[in-house]
This record gives structure tokens, sequence and C-alpha cells, in this order.
């Protein structure tokens, strides 16, 4: 048997192009800003990460040129054995410190992060408990150990008590959960999942990849948000959303992060992160602190949003953070509203399984502290539009 004979048989990208409803890999012609120019129709983006707009911040920017400068573009090896540079173990303290844990540990993107973290520390006889919607990242960190893995159903703590209780007293325990739900846009019960940990002897680890600079008072993610900074064990997250570049980190005890330094191989058998990307991640952290006023905009954006959808008839789930799903239902009408928007100037994304449960199919909208009234007026009458002419509203 030909091992190639799936790729030559696998015909859904082509059908669906046939069709008009392939909207991945969309080709983006511009820098991920409020607008962005597709096939060179420019679009309002209400589908990316970018949550402050600092990918675009002059200080961001600048940081990074300084940054290549100094230093070049790479690091050309693991940080095991020669790419260890100094601004990425500053990057590290300035975690630390912002996270207000004892440590952190930096890799060259959050996908690594959740695999090396993960697999080092749930080792043969440990379990990894997660949330159903935890992002694929988890997942394949838990594929990846040698441990077990449980699950509980989405934000359901009589169901992950459940599974607790089912796991025994012996077995080394690890709650992952996402702080802010990527598809969904609610949020992890963290006082109650801690709780939880306590009475059952579980650690508690949160991927906060879509919090940070968005949720809690000084956007230093969920737990602060829930007012219990003090009781997670490991604070995971990414550069790629908020941070405005690419890379990650985990934050927690000294003693913790040593061990996973040494053990975690998507670090050590990996390079570094590239200079210009640690030192704009420093930069993102800064403005984080320096401008709250970008999130008050995030949070006007966001009501603003919430509220707009609903009165539309729109149905956004559970949704209480700039992340608002649009809930279709059914896999077709999905992709065709996705197209109709699309043709009326806004981009968003089709989210349908596996990356949902069926029956879930949804568009994912996510909104920027530096979106105007008056895109966010446009892409509330694109919706009205192709909602009606779908049927949906
Ligand atoms: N965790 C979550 C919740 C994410 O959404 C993502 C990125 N989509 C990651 C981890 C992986 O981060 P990165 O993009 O830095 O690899």
């Amino acid at each position: 048997m030909d091992i190639f004979k799936k790729c030559f048989d696998f015909t859904k990208v082509e059908e669906a192009k046939a069709a008009g409803f392939y909207f991945l890999f969309r080709r983006l012609e511009s820098a991920q800003g409020t607008e962005v120019i597709v096939n060179g129709r420019r679009l309002i983006m209400a589908g990316s990460n970018n949550y402050l707009g600092l990918t675009d911040h002059p200080r961001v920017k600048e940081a990074a040129i300084k940054a290549i400068e100094k230093y070049g573009t790479g690091c050309a090896g693991s940080r095991f054995l020669n790419g260890n540079l100094d601004i990425i173990e500053e990057l590290e303290a300035k975690l630390a410190a912002f996270f207000r844990q004892e440590a952190a540990l930096v890799f060259a993107t959050g996908y690594q992060t959740n695999l090396g973290t993960i697999s080092a520390l749930i080792g043969r006889g440990d379990v990894a408990i997660l949330d159903k919607y935890d992002h694929a990242s988890i997942i394949d960190g838990c594929r990846l150990s040698y441990g077990q893995v449980k699950r509980f159903r989405h934000n359901d703590m009589a169901d992950l008590e459940r599974v607790l209780k089912d796991t025994p007293p012996e077995a080394g325990k690890l709650i992952i959960v996402d702080g802010l739900f990527s598809m969904e846009g609610d949020i992890a019960p963290l006082p109650e999942i801690i709780a939880l940990a306590r009475k059952y002897d579980a650690r508690v680890m949160v991927d906060d990849a879509h919090a940070i600079g968005v949720l809690g008072e000084e956007g230093r993610g969920t737990a602060e948000h829930f007012h219990v900074e003090g009781e997670v064990d490991l604070i995971m997250g990414t550069y790629s959303k908020t941070l405005a570049t690419i890379g990650g980190f985990i934050a927690g005890p000294e003693r913790v992060i040593n061990y996973v330094k040494h053990f975690a191989r998507s670090l050590i058998f990996s390079a570094a992160i590239a200079p210009p990307l640690a030192a704009a991640a420093s930069a993102a952290l800064d403005v984080i602190l320096e401008e709250p006023e970008l999130r008050e905009r995030l949070w006007k954006n966001t009501r603003k949003m919430l509220k707009g959808f609903k009165e539309l008839g729109f149905d956004t789930g559970e949704s209480c953070t700039p992340v608002i799903p649009i809930i279709i239902g059914d896999q077709w009408k999905t992709f065709q509203m996705c197209g109709l928007l699309q043709e009326y100037g806004v981009f968003v994304n089709p989210v349908v399984p596996p990356a949902t449960p069926p029956g879930r199919e949804l568009l994912r909208t996510s909104f920027m502290a530096t979106h105007t009234e008056e895109q966010l007026d446009r892409v509330l009458e694109a919706f009205e539009r192709a909602g009606k002419e779908l049927g949906i509203i």
C-alpha cells in the first residue's frame, strides 16, 4: 500500500473550494490590524487575537528592531546548549514578577510550552485532568506523556469532582484548564477548581493564552480576575495573542520550573526564541501595565459587541469576553454566513467539528482595543444583513 494513498484520496479541500466554502489559510496581504487586505480587498478584522492591538505598537516594534540590531535575527541553537540569551532570562524574570510567581521559563511557542511542561510533569502513574474544551496543545502535551488523561464536561464542577473522586489518591494529579476559552469566550471558574484541587490533593495549571492583558484589573489574567493569584500552581501563556509576537512561557514555583527546564523536550531539543520576539514580548508586558486605557477600550468594545449581537437576536453562548462566538448550529450555514460576511467586508472564522461538538458550529468573532465605533457598527450591520438573508435571525 502506498503511504501517500490517503493524501491522494483527500479531496475535501477541493470540494470546499468548489463550493466556495474554503476559509482556511486565507492570505493576508497586510499587517494584523483592525482592517486587513485579503485578495486585494479591505476587510474589517473581527477574528484576531491581537486583543490590545500591540503588534502595531511603536514601543513593541522598536524593541524588536533594537534587539535585531544588537543580537541579530536568531540564536542558532537550543537554550539548553548555546542559545540562551541574557534578554531571554530577563524576560523570564519580568514574566515571573508580572504573574506574581517565583519563576518563569520561556519557550519558543505556546504550543511547545504545553507540550514540554505537561509531558515533563505527567509521568507514569500520574493523571492529567482536562476540561473537554481545552486547547489542542494541552491534549498533545498529554499524548506525549507517560501518564493517564481524564476529561470533565466543560466548566462542570460536579463532573470535575466525579473525575477527582474516581482517581486513586496515590496518583499525582494536575488539573489543566484554559483560563479564557478560545472558542466560547467563557471563563474557567478558578475559585471552584482550586477548592476541588485542594480537597483532592491535585495541582492546578491554567493556560492563559487568551486572558493575558485581557482579564484582571491589570491584565494579569484569569487568576487576577478572580483574585486567586497565589493559589494557581502554574500559569502558562503565549506571546501570540496580546503579547504581539510568538513564544510562550510557564510560570510557577521555582523548584517546579527548574524541573521542567531540565526535562521539557520541546525546550531542550528545539532552538531558542529569536531575540526580536523576546524583546517584543517584554515591551508588550510593559505596555500592558503602563497603558491601562487600552484594556478599558477593549472592554468598552466588548460590551458594545455583546449587546449588539444579542439585540440582533444572535446566540452568543456563555461569552462574557472579547471572544464572542456566534452559534449557528449547522455546518453549511456557518460556511455560508462566513462567505456572506466576507462579501460584506468582515473577516471572521468558521469553527466546525472536530474543533467544536456537532450541532455547535459557530463563527468565532473577537475584538480589539483599537477597533473604532464605526468599524464595530459596520460589523454589526454586516451580521444583520447576512443573518437575515440566511434566516438565522
Ligand atoms: N493555548 C491556547 C489556549 C491557544 O489558543 C494557543 C494558540 N492558538 C496556544 C496555547 C498555542 O500558542 P502558540 O500560538 O504560541 O503556539
